[in-house]
């Protein structure tokens, strides 16, 4: 296309980015008719966009992002490992990020994860847990265990394999004919649940229990998103309720893998959300905050039953083939190792709990408004659920954009964030200051007040 020469900077990189970029989960129509943003830095909390304008990153840049942006600590562990290398692969041999980031990982994570396989993003980190769940009967003989149970509106990422395992109907149905199918357990949704926090759990555990019963002889492990469910709503299951899954999976034995993607790494008050109730998963798989949110690196963790299915000789064909070319990126790993440290010298989990009851108590002030239905919230994790009738607890229709529009006007107010339907959500980088904290509640609650209240109608 022609791009005339009186054009701004900003016009013209809006024309390349309608002409040829694609953005993932966006409806291209709406936003080639939007004010795209353009992002060009970021320092601490702050996004800068190429206009100049400042933004509060209030989601994290889709929930990942821990110390805030452009930290002279995590840059410097990246440049250090460039002048060395920048990738090599981990297909039979190593490198020295991987290997001290795997001892690192093996230290932090639940009790008996002792095995890191190294992928580039949840999704991958995912589809290594189900691979290698379902292989690991196979190795085993016991080739009838072949499926999955799952959570409704579970959320594991977009590649195939998580997909099959992903439960949201906007999502995922129109794939349904290309995916294996999987067992789905009620989530329990206290919120919308007719008898509460404890009549949602009891229907899970007796629905996984009835499933276990029946049919644990071919299922090969049960994939949860542990103490929050993300993407459905960041809505958070009841006490004990993890734990008792994880209990009853173990009691028929079925492998347990927690998606720690969006909980991992002090999002939720605690190292791992599986810490909340001691949970110790047969595979877990971390992503997002791994490396501070600086680089693509996940893992799955595996424990030591598991590796062991695999560890055969050669001509058993037993080997875990399976392998990304950017795995166990040098970059990444040196990046997440300082980003590790971090958490220890600036104690951030002492932080976050106490910055989360902060955020807590100031978000009380929106508690009673007329369509905030719930405020759900663990560690720097929350998520507002609003509603068109509070006391019937009625939702909005999908057409009322009501989650887009809130998130429109905090755009507006300077912070970014991303809805989840008619929930916003609110993930500030860990590292945020009090007085950061502050002002992206005061500008996340004058959205959802000028929106459902003023009638900023579009
Ligand atoms: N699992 C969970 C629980 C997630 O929240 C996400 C992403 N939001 C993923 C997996 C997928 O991660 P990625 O986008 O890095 O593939």
């Amino acid at each position: 296309m022609e791009r005339s020469c009186t054009m701004t900077p900003y016009e013209r990189l809006v024309a390349i980015d309608q002409a040829h970029v694609w953005h993932p989960f966006t409806q291209m129509k709406d936003y080639n008719q939007s004010d795209p943003l353009i992002i060009e830095r970021g320092e601490g909390v702050m996004l800068y966009d190429v206009q100049g304008r400042a933004y509060y990153d209030g989601f994290s840049s889709v929930w990942l992002n821990v110390h805030g942006h452009n930290v002279p600590e995590l840059n410097e562990a990246i440049t250090a490992q460039l002048g060395r290398v920048a990738h090599s692969t981990l297909l039979g041999m190593a490198n020295i990020p991987a290997i001290e980031l795997a001892e690192k990982l093996v230290e932090i994570t639940p009790q008996g994860l002792t095995k890191v396989f190294y992928s580039d993003a949840g999704a991958t980190g995912v589809e290594i847990a189900v691979k290698m769940a379902f292989q690991y009967w196979m190795n085993l003989g016991k080739t009838s265990k072949t499926k999955f149970i799952t959570m409704n509106q579970a959320y594991h990422g977009d590649t195939i394999g998580a997909v099959s395992v992903g439960a949201i109907p906007l999502y995922h149905d129109v794939f349904r004919p290309m995916l294996f199918p999987s067992y789905v357990v009620p989530y329990p949704y206290a919120y919308r649940h007719e008898r509460g926090a404890h009549g949602a759990k009891e229907a899970t555990l007796s629905e996984l229990r009835k499933i276990l019963e029946t049919s644990a002889h071919e299922i090969a492990a049960m994939i949860v998103e542990p103490i929050v469910q993300g993407a459905s709503g960041i809505i958070v299951m009841p006490e004990g309720c993890l734990r008792e899954m994880a209990t009853l999976c173990r009691e028929y034995d079925v492998l347990f893998i927690a998606d720690e993607v969006a909980t991992g790494f002090g999002r939720t008050g605690m190292m791992f959300a599986c810490d909340h109730e001691e949970v110790s998963p047969d595979l877990m798989v971390v992503g997002k905050g791994l490396t501070g949110g600086y680089l693509p690196v996940a893992a799955t963790l595996a424990t030591e039953e598991v590796y062991r299915a695999f560890y055969a000789d050669y001509e058993e064909q037993k080997t875990f083939f399976h392998g990304h070319s950017f795995t166990g990126n040098p970059l990444g790993c040196a990046v997440a190792l300082a980003s590790l440290k971090r958490f220890e010298d600036h104690r951030m989990l002492d932080a976050v709990r106490r910055k989360a009851l902060l955020v807590e108590h100031k978000l009380r002030a929106i508690q009673d408004a007329p369509h905030v239905g719930e405020i759900r919230q663990k560690g720097l994790m929350v998520g507002i659920e609003l509603v068109k009738d509070k006391s019937t607890r009625q939702a909005y229709e999908w057409a009322e954009r009501i989650g887009v529009r809130v998130t429109g006007r905090a755009r507006e107010l300077g912070m970014l964030t991303r809805p989840l339907g008619h929930v916003v959500v609110f993930m500030p980088p860990l590292a945020s200051t009090d007085a950061e904290l502050d002002a992206m509640t005061d500008i996340l609650m004058k959205a959802i007040i000028d929106v459902t209240e003023g009638g900023r109608v579009r």
